[in-house]
């Protein structure tokens, strides 16, 4: 399963959702990415350049990174990719590798809201830095100012998540990822979600989706 749409949208809540209920591993390029900046590694100093001016990291480092990803046994019965693929390359590249897996991708998912929506969602995102439990400074505060209520730690924002890196996002998502909802529309793949509304109203369309047939979703 692919998860589509712009950064904000909720992929990654929803991904983790999806994740225990099918009990198949949610892959997120993003937090893979973010992973190798904490640990400093080759992959992770250079795709930092790119993260911290809103762009996307080249198709060659991403490929890389998916095709080893998905080389690990737990991929065997399924998998749901969050974030990826983002370009027409990535896209074709994931496409030869689930043929030469003998896989097959079930549902490509297209989460949408509106675009303002998205830059209050992100702008106002925090997460605790020790335990990763997201907040947002309106819709889902902590009871104490920048504190995790569930582990005490310190909540931060992500370099990424400022005003004008978030407008460089969702224009990288226009410009480079939004077409390829027409690619798996051509596919007969793609189902689109409504993705205004509370975590579990999203999820109950997401499941509801899943069991119609192409064309008759929310
Ligand atoms: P995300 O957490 O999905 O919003 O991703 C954070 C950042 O990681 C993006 O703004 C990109 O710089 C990078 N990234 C994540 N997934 C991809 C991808 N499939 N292709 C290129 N860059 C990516």
């Amino acid at each position: 399963m692919v998860l589509l749409g712009p950064p904000g949208v909720g992929k990654g809540t929803q991904a983790r959702l999806l994740s225990k209920t099918f009990r198949i591993p949610e892959i997120g390029t993003g937090d893979i990415f973010r992973n190798a900046v904490k640990e400093r590694t080759p992959m992770g100093v250079a795709a930092k350049t790119f993260m911290d001016a809103g762009k996307l990291v080249p198709d060659d480092v991403t490929i890389g990174l998916v095709e080893e990803r998905l080389r690990a046994d737990d991929t065997k019965g399924g998998f749901i990719l969050d974030g990826f693929p983002r370009t027409a390359q990535q896209a074709t590249a994931l496409d030869a590798l689930v043929h030469r897996n003998q896989l097959h991708l079930d549902a490509v998912l297209e989460i949408t809201v509106d675009p303002t929506e998205l830059v209050r969602r992100l702008t106002g995102r925090r997460l605790c830095a020790v335990c990763q439990t997201p907040y947002h400074l309106e819709s889902a505060p902590s009871r104490l100012p920048d504190t995790c209520d569930r582990c005490g730690g310190p909540l931060v924002q992500r370099p990424d998540d400022d005003e004008a890196t978030v407008l460089k996002r969702l224009d990288e998502y226009e410009r480079k990822t939004k077409p390829l909802t027409e690619y798996y529309r051509a596919a007969g793949l793609l189902k689109a979600i409504d993705g205004n509304g509370d975590v579990e109203s999203v999820n109950a369309r997401i499941m509801a989706a899943l069991q119609a047939p192409v064309g008759e979703t929310a």
